[in-house]
């Protein structure tokens, strides 16, 4: 039987509890973003949401708006467990805040 997941999609319940409440398509995402971040650095993390910010999101954005709630919530998570990131952590929740309202880039222009 189908759940409702935090990302706003759906998936087994049992799949959902074993992989932090997502879908499987949204904890795949999420695993290649730790993977990214793991392989590359933090600064390719930010990049890569950057970019998204500029080409506005390729994918469909409605599915792509439940998934970054998640990462915001995910990433204040952090903020309280890792006090010593708080400058890398500040900068993805901004970027993050910024795929979800683009129009606040323009202030960046
Ligand atoms: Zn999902």
């Amino acid at each position: 039987m189908l759940c409702k997941t935090r990302c706003g999609h759906f998936a087994t319940r049992s799949y959902a509890d074993a992989h932090g409440g997502l879908c499987r398509k949204c904890h795949s995402n999420f695993a290649s973003l730790v993977e990214l971040e793991k392989r590359y650095g933090e600064d390719a993390l930010v990049e890569y949401w950057y970019s998204a910010i500029l080409t506005n999101l390729p994918e469909s954005k409605e599915e792509m708006k439940c998934f970054i709630s998640h990462l915001i919530d995910f990433y204040q998570q952090k903020l309280i467990e890792i006090p010593s990131k708080q400058r890398y952590i500040k900068k993805m929740l901004y970027m993050l805040q910024s795929v979800l309202e683009p129009s606040d880039m323009e202030t960046l222009r």
